[in-house]
């Protein structure tokens, strides 16, 4: 690392923190881990997150966040007063220490990559975080840990204001789906279809669910650019018990219904991630990715794959006959579902309800 900044724990000249923060909504929800270890440290200073317009909804329902800044999209990011503050450039893009540069901020840190070097004024290596094979959540907390000193290891959280779970709840009533056990499913990915689970899998797990538990309700979940999924599930199984976001309703409003759904199944995808910061129990479906570095952070959801030794390959496409998720049977993913379903029996009026 670098030096540059001489701010360590120092909490006579920090003021506030600033967070530059990602643009992919998965990551957005890992980077939460060190937004909430830094509230922790600094219970009183005021955590701004600057955030383009895809992931500013996540960061708004970070309790750590004091406020978000919606940069992109014609909004540029102006110098706020305090620029003099530490900020800490969440992702590895030129582009992000380019805007942070010419916005005036003094005090950028960040990782080194794409020969942005000269734009920040403390940099970390890149290279050497990467060798050291850890989950993603860790390459946030370094680089707050580089200037803040240590900070305790916390897990992403999301808090729903009142308005916003009362849409989630209406949603669910709207539908007649209040005294169903809802199951949550994403069946798309927006990095590409290697990390998709075949949609007729989907269809023939579904079909299962429904028959064997008819006190069951399904919520497809869907973002626009891969609603094509979801209508496809939705056109092949017509029944009352299953409903579709069809990527046409907000991402905050989505994540309200969700937070009101009993369980999970989703490919490795942000969804994936929002479910673990909302302590869902669920199952995540992993192929052509490592979930070991991006796996949900959450013990409640289950990573299920099906080991095969071109994965992780990390491709958006896959090149050959994608066995990493066609071994991944619906007969396997079913047995979870169903086994998670018997042991929720335990708990009082479980089975009066759903079963
Ligand atoms: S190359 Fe292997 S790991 Fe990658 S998507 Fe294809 S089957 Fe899966």
């Amino acid at each position: 690392m670098l030096s540059g900044l001489e701010i360590h724990d120092d909490r006579e000249r920090m003021t506030k923190i600033y967070i530059y923060g990602v643009n992919w909504i998965g990551d957005a929800i890992i980077s939460l881990s060190a937004l909430e270890g830094i509230r922790q440290k600094f219970p009183e200073i005021p955590i701004i997150v600057l955030s383009p317009p895809r992931t500013s909804q996540i960061y708004e329902l970070s309790p750590a966040a004091t406020s978000v800044i919606t940069f992109g999209d014609g909004k540029p990011l102006k110098t706020p007063r305090g620029s003099s503050s530490v900020v800490l450039c969440f992702p590895l893009s030129f582009r992000s220490a380019w805007n942070l540069w010419r916005s005036g901020f003094k005090n950028r840190v960040g990782f080194a990559s794409e020969g942005r070097s000269l734009l920040l004024n403390r940099i970390l290596d890149y290279k050497k975080w990467k060798n050291k094979h850890l989950h993603q959540s860790t390459y946030y907390r370094e680089l707050a840990e580089a200037v803040l000193g240590p900070i305790p290891v916390e897990p992403a959280r999301l808090r729903i204001p009142p308005d916003l779970l009362n849409k989630g709840q209406q949603f669910l009533l709207n539908n007649h789906f209040r005294d169903h056990f809802c199951i949550a499913i994403n069946p798309g990915a927006y990095f590409g279809s290697a990390k998709m689970w075949p949609i007729r899998f989907y269809k023939t797990l579904i079909g299962k669910i429904l028959e064997e538990f008819p006190n069951t309700a399904i919520i497809l979940f869907s973002g626009e650019k891969d609603r094509h999924v979801t209508r496809e599930i939705s056109e092949a199984i017509r029944s009352p018990k299953l409903v579709s976001t069809d990527g046409s309703i907000p991402l905050n409003e989505s994540i309200a219904i969700l937070s009101q759904c009993h369980y999970l199944v989703s490919n490795d995808s942000g969804m994936m991630h929002i479910g673990a910061a909302l302590k869902m129990k669920g199952v995540a479906l992993f192929g052509p990715t490592d979930s070991f570095a991006t796996g949900p952070m959450s013990k409640e959801i289950c990573v299920l794959s099906h080991q095969v030794s071109c994965s992780p390959c990390f491709l958006r496409e896959c090149p050959i006959d994608h066995r990493c998720m066609e071994f991944l049977t619906p007969e396997k993913v079913f047995l979870k579902i169903k086994d998670d379903m018997m042991e929720q029996k335990r708990f009082v009026g479980f089975r009066e309800r759903f079963l």
